[in-house]
């Protein structure tokens, strides 16, 4: 039985002009698993490509291995608009600030007056119309060293180490929208980079950030994972004051895809 439902993906060539097109690895209808919309039906655009390269990644076909069609932003708009139960559109990668044509997109969706989402690692900073900012902030746990790296032996952990956090992005997406901080924690010894994070964030920002904006997230993409980091995780964020957020897709469909 489908869990959500989902497009076919037509492969077509690399367009000349990227501002109008994105390349698409999923397109999906499902719920929001995450962060303070968890629950609510939404469309998830995912794009393909990150700048970054956590070992833990769960979009493993965007990060490590991308793959995907390219879809201009037209028909994009054209496939969100079938499932007309949704007023909220995700658009997630990989890391989709790095594509030009995500500004079109986003620029498209809010004109028609949908609400939405951009799940982002933070390391980049458009001025463009975003409802919701979902920072991730990745940890120094994330780095791939050659112990954890899932396809070699750590190649690509010094430009994962230098380029996972950027202050300044990270304070202009503060400032711009409405936004989460979302941290993947891994266990206890996360708390003093977070901690750290959120102090010069503060001073960095115009805006302030209440500890209910911090979600404190299990990491893991399967249930067996999740059983092992929840229950830690969720006693984290008592002991801090933080928010504790589930991952409601793992919970009902564990890593299926399109979820
Ligand atoms: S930033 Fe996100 S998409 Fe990129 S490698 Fe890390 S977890 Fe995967």
């Amino acid at each position: 039985m489908p869990v959500s439902e989902s497009i076919e993906l037509e492969e077509a060539s690399v367009p000349e002009d990227a501002t109008d097109a994105l390349p698409i690895n999923e397109l999906f209808y499902s719920l929001q698993g995450e962060g303070r919309l968890a629950g609510v039906p939404s469309v998830f655009v995912r794009t393909s490509g990150c700048n970054l390269r956590c070992w833990f990644c769960d979009s493993y076909h965007t990060s490590w291995e991308p793959t995907h069609a390219w879809l201009d932003v037209d028909a994009i708009i054209e496939e969100i608009e079938q499932y007309e139960a949704a007023d909220h559109v995700v658009l997630t990668g990989g890391e989709p600030m790095i594509h030009d044509a995500s500004e079109t997109l986003l620029e498209r969706l809010n004109d028609r007056g949908y609400h939405t989402t951009v799940e982002t690692n933070g390391t980049i900073y458009r001025d463009v119309p975003i409802d919701l900012a979902s920072i991730s902030p990745k940890l120094a746990s994330s780095t791939p060293t050659p112990e954890r790296d899932p396809a070699g032996d750590g190649e690509w952990a010094d430009r994962h180490e230098a380029d996972r956090i950027d202050l300044n992005a990270l304070a202009s997406l503060i400032d711009a929208y409405g936004f989460q901080l979302k941290f993947v924690v891994t266990d206890a010894e996360d708390m003093p980079e977070i901690c750290d994070l959120l102090a010069e964030l503060r001073a960095a920002t115009t805006r302030t950030i209440a500890d209910e904006d911090v979600l404190l997230m299990p990491e893991g993409a399967t249930r067996d994972r999740l059983a092992e980091t929840r229950t830690r995780v969720a006693e984290l964020a008592m002991e801090h004051g933080f928010r504790y957020t589930p991952r409601l897709h793992v919970d009902l469909w564990n890593d299926a895809p399109e979820t």
